[in-house]
């Protein structure tokens, strides 16, 4: 950049700075403050649904795309980071400016398009310390491009704010897991150890699972993936396995419809997720065999309209296979985990 450039923006910034100062009182005194609740410090570990949705953008009033926020232990974790997820995040009064750690499943953009404004946001309203971003193959080309992209935000809001925001923490970190050949612990800070497995998703390659484990409480998260006998291991006696869902029949339903109205792309499209996404039946099977607590299904696709009737239709037919409690999650919702004296996990769901 030139400095003719550089003063250019500067002139700019001050501009704007100056309009902001003297705009009228009666416009602070009307604005909406977000109530921002502290770290919750009761030893349990909170997992906040954030975006429990697919890709499909009109169904997105409803459901937002991949999110899942773990708090425990005075961390903040974030699991992806789908379009909105710092609105939801921050709508929940989620501490935002504490998240310092994201881990990415697979580069599917409704799982990373949020990811920029989640860095953005946290680093504008007061993130202090750096957003480590710990993905697979393909996390450094994704966090360099958001670098690239938001260059000149970072320059125009850091002249803003010179004495408070510093542009080095703008954009986050990025952190390559291998976990390839075998599972790889990517996360260890005092109780929480958090291991990447690798799952199918293909054609996406390589694509994530996570495990956390938490003074005695097991989460697996499947990301995306076709249900795969691995995670029979990964998900043993998980208090929660939080899983994708697909109901096939559904969706062979929507690919029918698609054939019969002559839109032969949406129908191939409808043909294929089988293929890379969880089948409702099969996952109830797995969680039976994996012995799985609680089985909480995400990415719930086809999305449909919330109400008793359609979710009792989402989940049809898993009950004959599967015997503990099954929840479609929601976006809001929370699962509260309270390590016990003897080695067990007590689970609530907050609906
Ligand atoms: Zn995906
Ligand atoms: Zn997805």
């Amino acid at each position: 950049m030139t400095s003719t450039q550089f003063s250019r923006i500067s002139a700019i910034a001050l501009g704007l700075s100056i309009l902001g100062a003297c705009l009228p009182t009666t416009f602070a005194s009307s604005a909406v403050t977000n109530a921002i609740k502290p770290l919750p410090q009761d030893g349990k570990m909170h997992i906040y649904l954030c975006g429990t949705g697919v890709p499909v953008v009109y169904m997105q009033y409803i459901r937002k795309p991949s999110c899942l926020a773990v708090i425990a232990d005075d961390q903040f974790l974030l699991f992806d980071a789908g379009e909105g997820a710092i609105q939801t995040i921050s709508e929940m009064g989620l501490p935002y400016t504490r998240i310092y750690n994201v881990f990415m499943t697979h580069w599917h953009s409704d799982h990373f398009a949020g990811l920029g404004q989640v860095s953005n946001v946290s680093w504008t309203d007061g993130r202090n310390k750096p957003m480590n971003v710990y993905g697979p193959y393909g996390v450094k080309h994704v966090i360099d491009s958001l670098a690239a992209a938001y260059q000149l935000d970072t320059l125009f809001r850091s002249i803003n704010s010179a004495d408070t925001l510093d542009p080095t923490l703008s954009t986050p970190v990025p952190h390559l897991i291998d976990a390839i050949a075998k599972d790889q612990r990517v996360y260890k800070n005092h109780d929480i150890t958090i291991t990447a497995f690798e799952v199918d998703h293909a054609p996406v390659y390589p694509a994530l699972g996570y495990q956390i484990q938490y003074k005695g409480c097991h989460v697996t998260l499947s990301g995306d993936t076709k249900v795969i006998p691995k995670e029979l291991n990964e998900a043993q006696n998980a208090d929660v396995f939080v899983s994708e869902a697909l109901n096939v029949k559904q969706t062979m339903v929507l690919a029918n419809e698609q054939k019969a109205a002559g839109n032969l792309t949406k129908y191939q499209i409808y043909q294929e997720i089988p293929n890379y996404h969880s089948d409702t039946i099969k996952l109830a099977q797995l969680a039976q065999q994996a012995n799985v607590k609680h089985l909480v299904l995400t990415h719930l696709d086809p999305p449909y309209i919330p109400g008793q009737k359609a979710e009792n239709a989402f989940i049809e037919g898993m009950a004959a296979y599967y015997k503990g409690p099954i929840i479609a999650a929601k976006d809001r919702d929370e699962i509260v985990l309270t390590p016990q004296a003897d080695g067990s996990c007590q689970f609530e769901y907050r609906g």
